[in-house]
């Protein structure tokens, strides 16, 4: 594989969040980490961001670019303003303000999601893809590659192929959309067509259309040139129509032009041995720091220090359907009786949240939930706990098992997706083993795994070589950056 690059490229990021600005999940530390991979690899990367209300009041070295941009959505025409700034990495980032979009708590609504999305979310993101454009003409920097992602900024690739290339300067430009999670899609009412001005034509089943609805994420893999996911795994399963969400045959029909990367961690934001959110250091060489961070884990989230030497179970992560919570909550019991203790950090779906609320008031010794999004606590926990949680249903990638691996806390997760790429069992491979897996999704087959992990834990020197080929194992950016940099090659050939 050539990764030398022959010239440089130059690619900008569209996305609805990315950090250190803004987060909510997986996808905000992909578009922050991936760009600092490229730029090592010599590419000119940039990200595009909304300008949401709480990057306003942390990011102080944001600067506004002079020209005011017009972008017409349905029969309005709105203004907008660019602003710039770098991030800690040296990456160029422009952000898109526009306070009636974006100026509000959430990124997409309540997570809650009882409360549901905001109702304008399709005119939030028409107006963020269309000043793609804007923004290119205005710092007069047109990239090779529009690199979009999810549904959010799935429309550029519409308007590359509908509006922007009939511009000679944007003929040679590409689009590659990555999918980080099918199951979000941007599906609007049929009626809101009229709102994005792409051509009559291109609402039909070939197109945008859906069901006789606007489907943003379809647009996007359709006219994207290259279309990428986040896991090898995940890139088979969208395919069928157990996974597909209504999408596989879409999918399918592009599959030359589809290919899963895994995603990567930032090894420095994740790095136990210089992670300023923990009281001790520690190192796949030195695991004494590890207990210090137990100790401190449980003093902080209020369970009783002597039991430090019980098995601590974790899990960090979006409350909804997706991530197993239901099976956590069936095995659980099981687990307080066999003395362990656990650990529950997550917001979202107000039923889950009463189910763990209740599961608190029966073992209160034993189980700690935080409905809370806490970026300090995830880093403790990682660090704190034994054995990582990880049942997803279905799991596009998944980082917080790479996080655990680093972190010398132990996976158990359903084969799916990201988890089967990342985790190797430890009972299927003595010598290789990472963690657990199960493969059928039910709580017996997920007790199975447990029980075996803990009979592992309970044997501490089998233990820490499990814990210590976790903590070595290279999930950096390096290698997924290479081949990213090798699909940018591809479509620009
Ligand atoms: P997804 O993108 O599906 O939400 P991932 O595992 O890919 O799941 O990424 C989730 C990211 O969000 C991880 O960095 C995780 O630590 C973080 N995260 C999720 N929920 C919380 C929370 N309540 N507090 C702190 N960090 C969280």
């Amino acid at each position: 594989m050539n990764t030398t690059p022959s010239r440089k490229i130059s690619v900008l990021f569209c996305a609805s969040e990315a950090t250190p600005f803004v987060k909510s999940g997986g996808l905000g530390d992909v578009v922050g980490s991936l760009p600092k991979a490229l730029k090592k690899l010599g590419c000119d990367v940039r990200i595009f961001i909304p300008l949401y209300r709480s990057i306003r009041d942390n990011f102080s070295q944001i600067r506004p670019l002079e020209d005011k941009i017009f972008i017409p959505v349905g029969i309005h025409h709105y203004t907008g303003h660019l602003w710039e700034t770098l991030t800690p990495d040296g990456i160029i980032a422009y952000l898109l303000e526009k306070d009636e979009f974006f100026d509000r708590t959430y990124l997409y609504g309540n997570p809650d999601p009882t409360r549901g999305d905001y109702e304008d979310n399709a005119e939030r993101f028409i107006f963020f893809s269309r000043a793609v454009y804007s923004l290119c003409l205005h710092t007069k920097w047109i990239p090779d590659i529009l690199h979009i992602h999810d549904w959010q900024a799935a429309l550029v690739a519409a308007y590359l192929v509908h509006h922007w290339r009939r511009d000679p300067s944007f003929q040679t430009v590409k689009s590659v959309l990555t999918i980080h999670n099918l199951a979000f899609q941007g599906i609007f009412p049929g009626s809101y067509y009229g709102m994005t001005h792409l051509p009559t034509e291109f609402f039909n089943m070939e197109g945008m259309e859906y069901w006789g609805q606007c489907n943003f994420l379809k647009a996007g893999i359709v006219c994207s040139d290259f279309i990428t996911t986040v896991s090898p795994t995940y890139m088979k399963q969208i395919q069928t129509p157990e996974y597909g969400h209504g999408l596989d045959g879409v999918l399918k029909n592009r599959s030359d032009r589809l290919k899963g990367i895994l995603n990567g961690i930032d090894n420095e934001v994740w790095n136990p041995s210089q992670d300023p959110y923990l009281p001790a250091p520690f190192d796949s060489d030195n695991l004494q720091g590890k207990r210090i961070c137990k100790k401190h884990l449980l003093k902080k989230i209020g369970l009783p220090i002597d039991q430090i030497e019980r098995p601590l179970f974790a899990t960090i992560g979006r409350m909804t359907h997706q991530k197993g919570y239901d099976l956590i909550h069936a095995v659980a019991p099981r687990i307080f009786e066999q003395g362990g203790t656990m650990v529950v950090l997550g917001t979202g779906d107000p039923h889950l949240a009463s189910l763990f609320r209740e599961l608190r008031n029966a073992y209160p010794d034993q189980c700690s939930v935080h409905f809370d999004f806490d970026e300090p606590l995830a880093h403790l926990i990682e660090a704190g706990a034994d054995i990582f949680l990880m049942p997803s249903r279905f799991e596009p990638c998944g980082l917080n098992q790479m996080y655990s691996l680093r972190y010398g806390t132990v996976p158990v997760v359903h084969a799916t997706g990201g988890l089967e790429d990342s985790v190797i069992d430890v009972r299927e491979n003595p010598q290789e083993g990472t963690g657990f897996k199960f493969r059928k999704y039910s709580a017996e087959e997920f007790w199975n795994a447990l029980k075996d992990a803990l009979a592992f834990y309970e044997k501490p020197e089998k233990w820490q070589q499990i814990q210590k080929r976790g903590m070595k194992k290279d999930f950096s950016w390096d290698r997924s950056a290479r081949e990213y940099l090798d699909v940018y090659r591809k479509v620009l050939e």
